[in-house]
């Protein structure tokens, strides 16, 4: 819950801990502030970023608002762009000043009027203020000449585009930067005379003048700033007509192969994802027109800019070589971004705490949409092995967060970003499907939709919409869904038997204690001695539900259709009969739950599960199931075996998976497999053999090896101290193989990391105090990685204390994911007591440490403190 967008009359009954449903059912646009009249309000100190509290006065304030641009873009990236800008706004309350956002060097405004009259111009802390005397109650207009600020406009030498999500239109022009204060954009592009361009408006018109060419673009529709966007340079541009909608594409490839691959299941996945939206919703494709731009190293997959999305351009283009992967997520994105158009462009979080919400949506619509548009997508699997251990690994941990939190300022949006967000909430969101109906889920989304529309809303507005029409208690289910972090542990017991009747009882308990309840479905397998078999719903929504059943069960399978989320209780004999279980998503869920039990235990020890799983790994068919079989077994090996007993269990492990491989018929699964194969190598035969194949270049029949297979194998060795230190070392002759700059640079940088002796890696570890020393942070979790890896842990270990205290300069320095990887990196291998310990003193040294570094400090050591329990 995030006080400060609630309707004023609410605030106080937060404070106290009383808020009503009846609070959060108000939407907030309605709640407008009488028109002051007496006492000024108090003006707000100018702050970097945009704080809630700026946010929630100007939408109180501000409405109306349209911004006019013409930029003008020179030939060359180094030059300039001229803005002349228009600001128009209605204000209601013109007796303090007014902050427009703008984060970009002070000597880049030129000019600025308001209301026709020139004004000194005033910025500091990322805001230009316009002064009270110059504004008036009613219409505003705010002329500013200025230099465009560079940060977020990716200028290349033929090319550039805007990504300006979720704060950074304020980096390139004046904006009330806030995704509530919906805007029009007119947009007048003066480009060189070869270029195109595209934005979220039509072309109006675009007239050559000499080398240059002016697009002019209609206004658009009422969208946040968020969402502006335009893009342009050399770009072939392709136009075609399907459903009776008409579609531009911009892009820039030139391959005709993947050209006449591609070009066809680009315009009709967009043309099915609109359809089937439109047929979801009930609501016509809401905005002026629909294109798409293909764009060389785009920052993410996609982003769904109003009537303009743009894609990274190797996900769109495919060739003859594209795998079954690559073809799913090309259909996943693409209708992920244009579900986005009704999802997050049409109704609009009104703050960004709330941005998991359109991310939500638009993976639901686009799992929808996959499954009618790609046939065998294989939709369930996908799901239970994508989210569920990736929301485990947060949410079993000391440090879990909740779905919703907090955001105080727009400027820290990052941090809400995670592992939560991706893969916590879609299982949430899945499970409410159920809750409800896909029907009344449906109709009240075409609510919300309709309700909202062009405006913005919150997830409790959502929610007050679903619960009239469930007969479920949703504020309750939201509360320990969305607001808390943790998840159950479930157990049962058999009841019954007289007359032949018998019913299984399931009890949920919260895993930390507590006494909350995840109203949930799952469907259970039951089998007697004698073979029946019988898969039963469990309608969860208490703290023990019975369940009828027809026989008297030998076994129990929990969770077999994977859409459970917590603890399940398994029977002894699973383990070992795993692979039995006929569906690959029962199997999938399985291993899953198989691995929570181990880490929770004590019934099934690391040791015991890693055995039960080494016949597994020839007899698993499914190339999804065996990646997350594969993982496990190398995270068993090295986090939770000690080293006597991974000596103990090496040599059969390895025979296991050289077997496996040889026998398996799938390139994709032999590969898998060869590479646990190097991962788990401790005997001499297996890092011999592993020699062997990277001095030849020779890989095992029927496995593929890339360069960047043979560096890893490179790197496996030498983290092993193989060849032995007289031989030639292993790093410098895989460097020579190398050609690719890039490539070099990166095996460079790892080799000191690596070195056989301590002094070096000493070295490479102070390298790091320094900010350079961390520039190319890929390269720096995989420096860590070896450094801290289990057998070079006797030296590392004194490197702990110094990490940890780093951790503050590397979240102020660094990108948004790094804190973590940073951690991970650094924590995830450990196991002795002496490590755990040096945690614990941290923690207690910093009582008032960053809270969300501390959680993800939590959370990157949870292994490591189950790993003293389970390590004997
Ligand atoms: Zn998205």
């Amino acid at each position: 819950m995030n006080k400060n967008l609630l309707p004023y009359g609410c605030t106080w009954l937060v404070l106290l801990g009383l808020l009503v449903t009846a609070c959060q059912r108000q939407p907030v646009a309605t709640a407008v502030m009488p028109p002051s009249t007496k006492a000024t309000a108090p003006e707000l100190p100018v702050e970097k970023g945009v704080s809630e509290a700026l946010a929630v006065a100007r939408k109180q304030n501000v409405s109306g608002v349209a911004y006019n641009l013409s930029l003008t873009v020179p030939p060359r990236k180094t030059e300039p762009i001229d803005v002349i800008e228009l600001v128009s706004f209605n204000l209601r309350d013109n007796r303090t000043p007014l902050q427009l956002d703008f984060k970009a060097p002070t000597e880049h405004l030129h000019s600025l009027t308001v209301n026709g009259q020139t004004v000194t111009i005033d910025h500091r802390n990322e805001h230009l203020v316009l002064p009270a005397s110059a504004l008036k109650p009613g219409r505003n207009v705010a002329e500013i000449r200025l230099i465009a600020g560079e940060q977020s406009l990716n200028r290349n030498d033929d090319y550039l585009y805007t990504l300006l999500v979720p704060d950074r239109a304020r980096t390139v022009f004046q904006v009330f930067d806030q995704p509530n204060l919906k805007a029009t954009f007119k947009l007048a592009l003066t480009v060189p005379a070869s270029w195109q361009a595209v934005a979220n408006a039509p072309v109006r018109d675009s007239t050559l003048s000499g080398a240059t060419k002016q697009y002019t673009f209609a206004t658009s529709d009422s969208i946040s700033t968020y969402l502006f966007s335009f893009a342009a340079g050399k770009f072939s541009r392709l136009s075609r007509t399907l459903n009776g909608r008409a579609m531009s594409f911009l892009h820039r490839e030139t391959d005709p192969a993947k050209l006449r691959l591609s070009l066809d299941p680009i315009f009709q996945l967009h043309a099915d994802a609109l359809a089937f939206m439109e047929q979801y919703t009930g609501i016509k494709y809401p905005f002026q027109k629909f294109d798409f731009t293909a764009i060389p190293d785009f920052q993410y997959g996609g982003m769904e800019h109003v009537g303009a999305i743009d894609y990274k351009a190797s996900t769109l283009f495919l060739d003859e070589g594209a795998t079954r992967d690559q073809v799913l997520a090309r259909a996943n994105l693409v209708s992920h971004e244009t579900a986005h158009m009704w999802f997050g462009d049409l109704v609009t979080m009104q703050w960004f705490n709330d941005v998991w919400m359109k991310e939500v949506f638009a993976n639901f619509m686009a799992d929808k949409i996959t499954q009618v548009s790609v046939k065998n997508a294989s939709y369930d699997l996908k799901f239970v092995i994508d989210h569920y251990p990736a929301a485990y690994g947060i949410d079993r941990t000391a440090g879990a967060n909740s779905i919703r939190q907090p955001l105080a300022n727009l400027q820290d949006a990052g941090s809400l970003y995670g592992n939560i967000i991706y893969h916590k909430a879609p299982i949430m969101m899945r499970q409410l499907e159920r809750l409800m109906g896909p029907e009344a889920f449906q109709a009240g989304l075409r609510e919300y939709l309709k309700t909202y529309a062009h405006g913005n809303a919150t997830w409790p507005d959502l929610i007050a919409i679903l619960d009239a029409r469930t007969p479920a208690d949703l504020q309750a289910w939201n509360q320990v869904w969305v607001n808390q972090p943790g998840r159950p542990v479930f157990s049962y017991r058999i009841s019954g038997g007289h007359d032949q009747r018998y019913g299984i009882y399931v009890t949920q308990t919260a895993e930390d204690g507590s006494d909350r309840l995840w109203p949930q479905e799952f469907d259970v397998l039951v089998e007697s001695a004698s073979g029946e078999k019988q898969q039963v719903t469990v309608k969860m929504d208490d703290q023990e539900k019975g369940t009828r059943i027809a026989f008297l069960p030998k076994r129990v399978v929990f969770n077999v259709t994977g859409i459970g989320y917590g603890v399940f209780p398994v029977a002894p004999e699973l383990p070992a009969t795993v692979t039995q279980l006929e569906s690959p998503v029962a199997r999938a869920a399985t291993y899953v739950n198989l691995y929570e039990n181990m880490l929770n235990g004590p019934a099934i020890t690391p040791r015991a599960l890693l055995e039960a799983y080494r016949p597994a790994l020839i007899r698993e068919p499914e190339e999804l199931n065996l990646k997350l079989l594969t993982g496990q077994v190398s995270a068993i090996f090295w986090q939770f075996l000690s080293p006597a007993q991974r000596l103990a269990m090496g040599p059969a492990l390895e025979k296991d998976l050289w077997a496996a491989m040889l026998k398996n018929p799938a390139p994709n699964a032999r590969k898998l497999l060869f590479k646990t194969y190097q991962s788990v190598a401790l005997t001499k035969t297996a890092q011999d053999r592993l020699y062997r194949i990277w001095q030849t270049e020779t890989a095992p029949t029927g496995v593929k090896l890339t360069e960047d297979d043979y560096t890893a194998l490179a790197l496996a060795l030498a983290v092993r101290d193989y060849p032995a230190p007289a031989s030639a070392p292993i790093l410098p002759a895989q460097l020579a193989r190398i050609k690719n700059p890039d490539r070099r640079q990166r095996l460079q940088y790892l080799m000191p990391a690596l070195a056989p002796d301590v002094a070096t890696r000493d070295a490479f570890f102070a390298s790091l105090h320094d900010k350079a020393g961390r520039a190319k942070e890929a390269w720096v979790t995989a420096a860590l990685g070896y450094l801290h890896h289990p057998l070079r842990q006797a030296s590392s270990e004194k490197y702990l204390p110094a990490s940890l205290d780093l951790l503050q300069e590397i979240q102020l320095t660094g990108d948004i994911f790094f804190p973590y990887s940073w951690l991970q990196a650094t924590l995830g291998s450990y196991q002795t007591p002496t490590a755990a310990a040096t945690v614990r003193t941290f923690l207690a040294a910093h009582p008032d440490y960053n809270p969300q570094l501390r959680a993800k400090l939590l959370q990157a050591s949870d292994d490591l403190f189950r790993a003293e329990k389970l390590v004997r």
